[in-house]
């Protein structure tokens, strides 16, 4: 486990980025945090890692978006509207194991269907600043412990 602190959106971005080059098909990195935490924001910049150029919008309404055009395809989910259950049917399996990329905002409301092993990256604010993150990343299995030490070693 290890944290990053960032001190503007565009910090954020960046640390997506570049946590992009270090990504392989059927990565599953969990995004939680709560409401303009920067979930969102920290995957524009890793799907700019992954050399999409398409805007990165929520997917709040739709759940999932697919991105085709870079290096790995990259399904983006928003599940928090499947709070109330309801998540059972959209064929999770076939994104985490689908040789892309995936990352789930609020990923504890489908905690069922994940799989065993990802990456959890927990994004808080603190309280002194406005623009201020903390971003806490941890690896569940050998994969993303892998994944983060070779990321560590990319960010200094
Ligand atoms: P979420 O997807 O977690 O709900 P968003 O990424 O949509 O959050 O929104 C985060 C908001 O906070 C954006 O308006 C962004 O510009 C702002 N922000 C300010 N500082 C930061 C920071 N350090 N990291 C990420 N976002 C930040
Ligand atoms: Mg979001």
């Amino acid at each position: 486990m290890f944290t990053i602190k960032t001190n503007q959106a565009d910090e954020t971005e960046k640390i997506g980025d570049q946590l992009a080059t270090s990504l392989k098909p059927n990565d599953v990195i969990l995004l939680d945090g709560d409401l303009g935490a920067g979930k969102t924001t920290f995957t524009k910049g890793l799907a700019k890692g992954l050399g999409i150029k398409r805007y990165v919008k929520s997917p709040t309404f739709t759940i999932i978006h697919e991105y085709r055009e870079g290096r790995l395809p990259l399904f983006h989910m928003d599940v928090y509207r499947l709070e109330d259950g309801g998540g059972d049917d959209l064929g999770w399996d076939e994104y985490f194991y689908g040789d892309g990329v995936s990352v789930i905002e609020w990923s504890q409301f489908i905690e069922e269907y994940l799989p065993d092993e990802y990456l959890r990256i927990t994004i808080s604010r603190n309280d002194e600043s406005d623009d201020q993150r903390i971003l806490k990343f941890e690896a569940q299995g050998s994969r993303y412990a892998t994944l983060l030490n070779d990321f560590k070693k990319d960010i200094k």
